[in-house]
């Protein structure tokens, strides 16, 4: 539930309902603004408190959230989240395109592609170091190297770095060469990896599952948001139906319900979700229809000989048809680049 208390509470009295609260085995979550205090009571809560701390001086109203995702709802914080990474800002005005390779392979193959990818319009530079891939035999990614390359590239650019961590044990490692961090649908439920990067200082994007629920996917940015980080990026990035002629299917709808019960950005990923560059755009064009924030695109300078995800990703030209393709219905939708 969220306590609102009123305007002239005194310090004194936010202070006795949080004793209470905290009294009755909840947790507590401080909302100072500019104008009152919102609190935010985070547990199973038993039928009597509501009316009970509805009572307590200073308090204004008690509202349920009857979610159980508390942190992440929209009914607990009703304007939307702006993450700032780099100089890109995910959930305002602005939409976000990430670009770059499914996998770091090699400086050549990771500079061009940062080089174009800025020139055309994206924000930040994506690419795998650690890669969890559907079969153990598959390209694992370069690791560390991979992330010293990436964080090189970066500085030449002047992008801001992705990148997906995979093991609790690696996110420090990992958060010293990134501005973001990524949790692969892979690794959505990882609830020990999601709380190790609910301790660190920076944005995560986090995936949703191939199989979660909307409401599943949000329990996991709760996990992260628990630990003290609000800096979280929904990521739809399709999931798996009957359908075999795509890699997964994009779901649209849960982009639209993503952002009407939550405040946090929504991004859609058209690469993994079609599994295929031609259908790129057209999704892309779904998912910011759709109310997306931001995009995440996979961009290698040859795709015929990628180490990964080769079908579905876009070379130099097609990525500027992308944009290009993108334009008039930013236009449309009051946004931009
Ligand atoms: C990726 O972004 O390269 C990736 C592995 O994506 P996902 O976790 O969505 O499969
Ligand atoms: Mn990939």
């Amino acid at each position: 539930m969220i306590i609102i208390m009123s305007r002239e509470a005194s310090a004194e009295q936010v202070t006795r309902v949080q004793q209470q609260l905290r009294a009755s085995g909840l947790g507590v979550h401080l909302s100072q603004g500019v104008e009152r205090t919102i609190i935010g009571a985070i547990g199973d809560r038993s039928p009597e408190l509501m009316p009970m701390v509805a009572a307590l001086a200073g308090v204004e109203r008690v509202i349920p959230i009857l979610k159980p995702f508390k942190l992440a709802s929209r009914d607990f914080q009703p304007e939307s989240t702006l993450v700032q990474v780099g100089a890109a800002v995910f959930g305002g005005e602005e939409t976000v395109v990430i670009a770059g390779p499914c996998a770091i392979e090699d400086e050549e193959q990771l500079l061009s592609t940062a080089q174009h990818i800025k020139a055309a319009g994206a924000r930040l530079l994506r690419g795998g170091a650690f890669k969890p891939r559907t079969s153990p035999y598959s390209f694992q990614g370069l690791k560390s190297e991979g992330l010293k390359l990436i964080q090189e590239v970066a500085k030449e650019t002047g992008l801001a770095v992705v990148t997906e961590v995979v093991s609790p044990h690696e996110v420090e490692l990992v958060a010293r060469y990134a501005q973001m961090l990524q949790i692969g649908a892979r690794n959505m439920q990882n609830y020990a990896l999601l709380q190790e990067v609910g301790r660190a200082k920076l944005p995560v994007l986090l995936k949703r599952g191939m199989a979660a629920t909307i409401e599943e996917w949000l329990m996991a940015a709760e996990y992260i948001m628990k630990e003290g980080n609000y800096q979280v990026v929904l990521c739809e990035r399709g999931i798996r139906t009957f359908e075999t002629a795509t890699r997964n299917t994009l779901d649209v709808s849960a982009i639209a319900l993503a952002k009407e019960w939550s405040h946090l950005p929504v991004i859609a990923d058209p690469s993994h979700a079609s599994g295929r560059r031609n259908l790129v755009l057209p999704l892309a064009r779904a998912a910011l229809a759709a109310g997306a924030d931001g995009l995440m695109v996979e961009v290698h300078p040859h795709p015929e000989t990628a180490l990964s995800d080769g079908a579905q990703s876009l070379d130099f030209a097609q990525f500027d048809a992308v944009i290009k393709g993108l334009t008039p219905l930013l236009t449309a939708l009051g946004r931009r680049l």
